[in-house]
């Protein structure tokens, strides 16, 4: 029988899995009472259903695993309030490690939990054995205990979620299935949907795309990138075990295992190291609580090592052999936000198998984002503008997820690049620099050299928590940066035009600095919201009266785009990626200028080229724009070539380089270089939940040049004062390394964590950036403390400082 579908609502959320119950929850929690949820077969039937229910709270950084304790605190209330049985228990979790280097993986995490506020404990290997008397803990190097975690009937919560939602007013109905989407000048107006053969129309400003694994199917049909695909996921579970009973999660990492009891029967599931992509051809419109086949001879090898540490398997019996589909993204995160293509259009799908522990978080954080028009917090690592768009690919997406199942227990070391699906964006000068010793890494699908081999040397990395093998060749290419000159092929650079009429009111509405200057001024600038958050850290460049050039990080993008062009008025502007049309070529070190006198017959002196100024040279044959900026805070010029002529001046500079001993460096080195002088890296110092005046980047907004978005924020700050500070950290023995999310101590106690960290090779030692409260604090008094970082458990003595280490007046860039 049809149920009545209402012809209007506030809200469409498409599918019924936990995903889209939470979002409706959320919304109806909200106030939006008008919001429909369609499922096209049953509630659950996607993935959500044949969950393993794990719940674990921590995660890779502060913001996830505070919606994973959000989830959790979530699911065990929610029982009360909806009369559904979730299935929550906090029987804890456990997480062993069998080398040295996931001992040092599982320590950091630790230190990072307790920076959260995680309850969590090194235990030794007898205490595991105590808890978990079943496992064979012969060659157990170390674990850690969250006595919080737990698991859940995943079903259940969905089930309950939707309740809940009802509760509060939403419409939940089954057997609908969204056939199409549409939109009205660049908003969602409405959709199409079908119960019964028969097709009913919803007017609606807002969808939510919450169909799992056909997310990406369904976002094609209006133009919107969700890339994800769907993987063969596995476990088994065993007959009844006498005597077994509640036992805390268990995590083997390094048998790509995990372990939970339920019922007296014992689950053990799977994180291969090699998935298999499932449904490339398509889903059948019939699925609908399916399972797929079983595969034995793939599973061999984990069970095989599980019978091992858990001897009792070998005699239990399996009971069930589960293989289902659940959906993996290209870099094991999953979406969240409006697209950026379509205003309306939200996505909360791609939950790579930690759907039931996230959605929980991921739908409160969604419905505050639809209702205010702007995230809670900073959600930047699952935001779905950080997709790209060749990413829909299915072959590259086939190719992808083969490895991001297994990236979850896999070892996860720093600057760990993906193996797999490579080589899809190559800048004009890829194959000289692989032919020059370049050992590449990825972002946003951009081949990037990140350091030069020597003749003879392997060109791969070799991943550990200490120094890798790259560590040598970076602090030469960084010294030959502070003390001669480097080149790096920055073309991954985000590179976008902004034109027409009202660009320069455009701009002034939407940067914190000037904008109004002259041709050919370089400014560095902030994109603010209305909390004083940074939305985007750039660099504008006026090319004409009418036309900006806005330079931002290659991964920042999409989300760059999306922010201009949803604040387009009625203003004549035009806003153009032009990304791919330059190459940028990056001449950085006190030799700079003597390396382009031999290849220009430009004058580079500061009186004709000053720093923060564009020219246009000739260079060698042909021509580029010389930018006078630096991310790496030496005497430089960025320049930006057509990319056709790109490798002519390329071996233009290489060849006149030769004498003045220039030096190929890598996007390392740009890092390690940009930290000693605490140059901000968006996505990890500056967010858009860090106000600009915190961040300590005062000096690039001008309150007094009119309005403009943020404004009234920076007003209100600087009134109220500072209530935490950006620090620079350098530790004082130059052993130990920082990546980031090291736990920043103060006076003794935890007061946050490294936001970003490499090894300052110039200085001497390991160098954070990390945020301390500051409330009512003198700059004197910040400083007057002692500060250490914790990495996996251990203390470091660390020096702060406000001003940059390296270089704090800035005379090496001004040459
Ligand atoms: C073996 C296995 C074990 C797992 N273990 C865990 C675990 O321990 N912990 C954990 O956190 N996660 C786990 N997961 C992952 C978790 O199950 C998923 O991440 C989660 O269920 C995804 O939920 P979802 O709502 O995004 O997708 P789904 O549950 O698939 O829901 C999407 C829904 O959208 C509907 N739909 C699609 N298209 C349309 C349309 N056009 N119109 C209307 N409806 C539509 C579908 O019918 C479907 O019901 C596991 C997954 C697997 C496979």
């Amino acid at each position: 029988m049809n149920r009545a579908i209402p012809s209007k609502a506030r809200a469409v959320i498409i599918g019924g899995g936990v995903s889209g119950c939470s979002v409706a929850y959320h919304l109806a929690k909200l106030g939006w009472t008008d919001v429909v949820l369609l499922e096209r077969k049953q509630l659950t039937s996607g993935t959500t259903w044949h969950a393993a229910g794990l719940i674990g709270q921590l995660r890779a950084s502060q913001n996830m695993t505070r919606l994973a304790k959000y989830s959790r605190d979530l699911y065990v209330k929610l029982e009360a309030e909806t009369g559904i049985g979730t299935g929550m228990k906090q029987n804890g979790s456990i997480t062993v490690a069998l080398t040295e280097e996931r001992k040092e993986e599982i320590y950091r995490q630790a230190s990072l939990a307790r920076a959260f506020n995680v309850d969590v404990r090194e235990i030794t290997p007898g205490e595991v054995k105590e808890m978990y008397p079943h496992l064979n803990v012969s060659d157990v190097v170390a674990a850690v205990h969250l006595p919080l975690d737990g698991q859940c009937d995943p079903a259940n919560i969905a089930m309950a979620l939707a309740k809940g939602a009802r509760q509060n007013g939403a419409t939940v109905l089954e057997g609908v299935k969204v056939a199409a989407v549409h939109q009205k000048d660049g908003r969602v107006s409405g959709v199409t949907c079908v119960q019964n053969g028969e097709t009913f129309t919803i007017e609606t400003e807002n969808v939510v795309n919450a169909a799992g694994m056909w997310g990406r199917e369904l976002a094609n049909l209006s133009g919107v990138t969700v890339p994800l695909h769907a993987c063969e996921h596995f476990y088994i579970v065993t007959e009844p075990v006498a005597g077994l009973k509640s036992l805390p999660v268990l995590r083997v990492p390094d048998e790509c295992a995990y372990y939970k009891e339920d019922a007296g029967k014992m689950l053990l599931g799977a994180f291969e190291p090699v998935a298999k992509p499932w449904g490339m051809d398509g889903i059948r419109e019939d699925f609908c609580f399916d399972q797929l086949p079983e595969d034995f001879d793939h599973f061999a090898p984990i069970l095989e090592k599980a019978v091992n540490r858990m001897p009792m398997l070998e005699t239990a019996g399996i009971h069930t052999f589960f293989n289902g589909p659940e959906s993996f993204t290209p870099d094991d995160r999953y979406y969240l936000g409006e697209a950026p293509e379509l205003k309306g259009y939200w996505v909360a799908a791609g939950y790579n198998s930690i759907g039931i522990v996230s959605s929980g978080g991921a739908g409160m954080a969604l419905a505050q984002w639809m209702n205010d028009g702007e995230p809670p917090f900073d959600l930047w690592e699952v935001d779905i503008r950080r997709a790209q768009p060749f990413q829909k690919n299915r072959a590259y997406l086939k190719e992808r997820v083969t490895e991001t199942l297994g990236l979850l227990y896999a070892d996860h070391f720093p600057y760990r690049q993906m193996a797999t699906a490579r080589g899809v964006r190559r800048t004009p000068l890829h194959e000289h620099l692989k032919a020059r010793g370049a050992v590449f890494g990825e972002v946003a699908g951009w081949e990037r050299a990140n350091w030069f081999a020597k003749p003879g040397q392997a060109r791969e990395y070799k991943y550990s928590w200490k120094r890798q093998n790259w560590f040598e060749n970076q602090r030469d290419e960084h010294l030959a940066i502070r003390g001669g000159v480097g080149l790096i092929d920055m073309t991954s650079f985000g590179k976008i035009r902004v034109e027409g009429r009202d660009a320069l009111a455009f701009l002034q509405r939407l940067c914190a600095n000037q904008m109004d200057v002259a041709q050919g001024r370089i400014v560095y600038t902030q994109m603010l919201n209305a909390r004083g958050g940074i939305e985007s850290d750039l660099t504008v460049t006026r090319l004409s009266e009418t036309a900006f050039l806005l330079v931002v990080p290659g991964a920042t993008l999409q989300r760059d785009l999306a922010w201009l062009r949803r604040h387009i008025t009625d203003e004549f502007v035009v806003v153009t990626d032009v990304t791919a049309s330059e190459s940028v070529l990056c001449v950085m070190g006190p030799k700079a200028r003597a390396l382009m006198q031999k290849v220009s017959p430009n004058d580079f002196s500061n009186a004709a080229h000053p720093f923060g100024t564009a020219r246009e040279i000739e260079v060698g044959m042909g021509l580029a724009r010389a930018h006078r900026v630096t991310y790496v805070g030496e005497l430089g010029w960025e320049l930006y070539v057509s990319t056709d002529q790109a490798a002519h001046v390329f071996e233009t500079l290489e060849e006149a380089g030769a004498d003045v001993g220039l030096k190929l460096c890598g996007i390392h080195t740009l890092d390690s270089c940009r930290i000693e002088k605490a140059f901000r890296h968006f996505g990890h110092d500056i967010t858009d939940e860090d106000h600009v005046l915190e961040a300590g980047l005062g000096f690039a907004v001008r309150p007094q040049k009119g309005d403009f978005i943020g404004r009234d924020a920076v007003l209100r700050k600087q009134e109220a004062g500072l209530s935490r500070r950006l620090v620079q950290f350098k530790l004082t023995d130059p052993e130990p390394l920082l990546f980031h999310n090291e736990a920043v101590v103060r006076d003794g106690r935890i007061v946050g964590t490294v936001t970003s960290g490499n090894y300052g090779h110039h200085l001497g030692g390991a160098i954070g950036l990390g945020y301390v409260p500051c409330e009512g604090e003198s700059e004197a008094e910040m400083l007057g403390s002692s500060y250490e970082i914790e990495i996996a458990g251990a203390r470091a003595k660390a020096e702060a400082s406000l001003a940059p280490m390296y270089d704090p007046k800035a005379e090496r860039v001004r040459g």
